[in-house]
């Protein structure tokens, strides 16, 4: 037996996030286009460099931005508006992936998107009619023989035309199949010119392959390869990742691959399928898991390839190492006996090598011995309390009672609103004050009172300001907030901090999730005090604000040790609390923001229920149940992206949803009344992501036009999401516009009813 090893991709954000800060450089005019370049060139080579001895190193898959757009690009598919910005090639890329504003033009961005069920973006290739499709670009070709310079023959990696083909966004009458023709002659020259350059393999990623497939898809994926792979003088891995390939496993034996990538941590039939996929293709193997930061259990992974029964394996990495930080080296703060569980992505190289060394070896490696013992020692003391209740949560306590109606009837009574109620969703903005003032506190230069001191007076300016607007709901700001999660994880027991483990997120933009390193309770009271204080200064009522369960666990690395299941439950039990004592200390309004709950819905619609919406759907309500007929629940969701799991938004049983509705047409609203949604909903009327000022006409033909299609005594008016990012100058206009528009409506509705 043969063993080799190979990644499927590498961070290309840089050590330290060198690529962010130079692009943002470049992006404020203060380095040329040609320094953009060298730097990029430097971290490709020290990337490169940094995976010597891996024997499958892949190139092409650096990125200024997004390998989605790369190819788009690569293939011509620029939209019209762009081209016609006259810009260089770096900056035409640059305004496709951020918008362009300078010397009076405006032009917005492509959409994004969440690649899959990662928390990472793409950019969605957008296709007009007159766009010619072909090789235009030499990115790819350009890395190539740029890594030679290095000594490396690399693996280019490409994204493939599937999955290309069905990301696509059509906005003409052209759809998928008129454009197919177009799409395998420009592949067909990229496979024909890395021939010509002497590579030796070249990778398609097509993570399509492990969704839910039609036999159209199925098709089209064979139509596709057949003609691709035909006559090739060039290895080809069909790399897949995110998921198994169930579906399409016939398929992938009758055609030419020379090597098939198939996911073993997140594959779930993957172990099962493998057996079937023809031994004359190479497989590459992904067991080190590219999303999460555990450290790899070799005994494990070794049982699972030598049960693959093959001569040859190449161990590899799940999918792209771009879903986890780069390296452990700069954690200076984590204590060594919770380190030397991890592996970023530096160190993952390191775990491909021990696995193939120990396949190697006859005798047992020390790294192979040393792992043994890292996994049969005890990692952490299990908190037997939370594991009890946990267990012996009883299905009433997914209830909340009484229901919906009646709930809706009894809160009418008590608060009394006006007709469509005005809030916003929690945040105001976080200006420099605020920000230098947890600085300094979390550095030690001012003391906690000094800190709590600053923020209270920004509560108060705060609640000020909203009733001086006249807002009806209010929030008390959220500035003892970094981030959302980030901020409860602080405060909960079970969780991990990193300093310089940033993940890409889109563009230049990273996060740094937290570890849930143990079982999860809350230490004590978390935001009783901010929202006690805030309610103390009015008489309207105040929101109290927390994060939900699955928003927590979604935007943290998780544990592989118990279940997403158990360790959301176990959040949702500490938010509970949280929810009770808010509720003990007069806060009648408590809202739960549940921002990523779409996050991790599976790939495969058939899994959707089974694997996700039944417990995390059940999670959600089990941290408001306890609460009375009289206090308010609401929620808030940042993406409208939910009409295909409507119901399970319902079923969260909410009294109020806040989502994002103003870029989305509205479309969402037919869904709701198609579905007689039952909880109350504030479909933001203006967009918080731009800094732009709505103007009154605007909101009161957007609450118009929501008027027509929800009943006015269901519908709140909030702005679409936190306002945290937005400077104070134009969030007191917006606002200001927003409730004299709703004002305006109010009385219009009058009028009309005391006809
Ligand atoms: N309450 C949070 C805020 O207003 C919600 C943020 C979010 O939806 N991402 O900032
Ligand atoms: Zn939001």
């Amino acid at each position: 037996m043969s063993f080799f090893t190979s990644v499927t991709g590498f961070p290309r954000i840089g050590e330290l996030r060198e690529l962010k800060f130079c692009e943002e450089k470049y992006f404020r005019g203060e380095i040329s286009e040609e320094e953009l370049k060298q730097t990029a060139k430097q971290l490709r080579k020290k990337h490169w460099l940094e995976q010597n001895g891996i024997d499958f190193i892949p190139s092409n898959d650096f990125s200024y931005y997004d390998n989605m757009l790369d190819t788009a690009v690569l293939f011509n598919i620029i939209p019209e508006r762009y081209k016609n910005l006259c810009l260089s090639e770096t900056d035409t890329y640059f305004a496709m992936a951020r918008g362009y504003q300078k010397n009076g033009k405006d032009v917005k961005a492509l959409a994004m998107k969440k690649w899959f069920n990662t928390n990472y973006h793409y950019i969605v290739p957008e296709y007009e009619d007159d766009i010619q499709i072909k090789l235009t670009g030499t990115k790819p070709f350009d890395e190539y023989i740029e890594a030679q310079e290095y000594g490396i023959d690399t693996v280019p990696s490409l994204i493939g035309p599937l999955t290309l083909i069905k990301l696509i966004r059509f906005k003409g009458n052209i759809k998928e199949n008129d454009i197919l023709n177009d799409i395998l002659t420009a592949y067909k020259q990229l496979t024909e010119k890395f021939e010509e350059l002497g590579a030796k393999w070249i990778a398609f990623c097509e993570p399509f392959l492990v969704k839910d497939l039609t036999k159209d898809d199925i098709e089209l994926f064979e139509k596709i390869y057949l003609y691709l792979l035909e006559s090739k003088r060039i290895k080809v891995l069909l790399q897949t990742y995110f998921g198994d390939v169930r579906n399409c496993v016939d398929s992938i034996n009758k055609l030419d691959f020379d090597g098939v990538g198939l996911d073993f941590c997140e594959g779930k039939k993957t172990e099962e399928i493998v057996c079937g996929i023809d031994k004359n293709k190479l497989l590459f193997a992904g067991v080190v898991n590219g999303k999460n930061i555990w450290k790899n259990n070799y005994t494990k992974t070794i049982d699972i390839i030598r049960n693959t029964g093959r001569e040859n394996i190449v161990i590899s990495t799940s999918c792209s190492l771009l879903h986890v930080p780069y390296t452990l080296e700069n954690e200076s703060k984590l204590e060594l006996k919770s380190k030397k569980y991890f592996a970023f992505a530096k160190e993952k190289l390191t775990e491909l090598k021990e696995i193939k060394d120990a396949l190697n070896s006859t005798n047992e490696t020390d790294a192979f011995r040393e792992n043994k013992v890292l996994f049969s020692s005890e990692r952490y003391t299990e908190d037997t309390e939370v594991k009890n209740k946990v267990q012996n949560i009883d299905n009433e306590q997914y209830t909340r009672l009484p229901a919906f109606n009646e709930r809706e009837k009894i809160q009418k009574e008590r608060f009394k609103f006006p007709l469509l109620p005005t809030t916003t969703i929690g945040s105001f903005p976080q200006t420099i004050d605020v920000k230098q003032n947890r600085t300094k506190f979390k550095k030690g230069e001012i003391s906690e009172s000094e800190y709590i001191e600053f923020n209270k007076k920004k509560i108060k300016e705060c609640i000020e300001l909203q009733e001086e607007l006249g807002i009806d709901v209010l929030v008390h700001g959220e500035y003892e907030r970094n981030d959302m999660v980030e901020y409860f994880g602080e405060n909960l027991n079970g969780f991990i901090f990193t300093e310089k483990a940033w993940v890409q997120s889109y563009g230049t933009r990273c996060v740094k999730p937290p570890i849930i390193w143990g079982d999860i309770s809350r230490k004590a009271p978390i935001t009783v005090e901010w929202s006690k204080y805030a309610q103390s200064l009015t008489k309207k009522p105040v929101k109290g604000m927390l994060t939900g369960p699955v928003t927590i666990l979604n935007w943290s690395f998780p544990r592989e040790d118990i279940s997403t299941k158990e360790s959301t439950l176990q959040i949702a039990l500490a938010i509970r609390d949280e929810v009770l004592d808010l509720e003990k200390n007069d806060i009648k309004i408590i809202q739960i923001d549940e921002a990523a709950l779409r996050e991790k819905l599976p790939l495969r619609k058939s899994d959707w229920h089974r694997e996700y919406l039944d417990w995390v759907i059940p999670s959600f309500r089990l941290v408001h149940s306890c609460v009375k007929a009289d206090t308010q629940i609401h929620t808030h969701m940042c993406y409208s992206e939910f009409s295909d799991i409507i119901k399970a938004i319902d079923a969260m049983d909410a009294d109020v949803i806040t989502f994002e509705a103003s870029r989305s047409d509205l479309q969402l609203l037919d869904v709701l009344k198609e579905n007689n949604f039952k909880t109350e909903v504030g479909p933001g009327v203006y967009d918080i992501h731009s800094p732009r000022v709505p103007s009154v006409e605007e909101i009161v033909s957007a609450i118009e036009k929501m008027l027509t299609k929800t009943e006015s005594s269901k519908l709140w008016i909030n702005p679409d999401c936190g306002l945290k990012t937005r400077g104070n100058e134009e969030t007191i206009k917006s606002l200001k516009n927003m409730v004299e528009a709703v004002n305006i409506v109010r009385k219009k509705l009058n009028t009309v009813s005391s006809r």
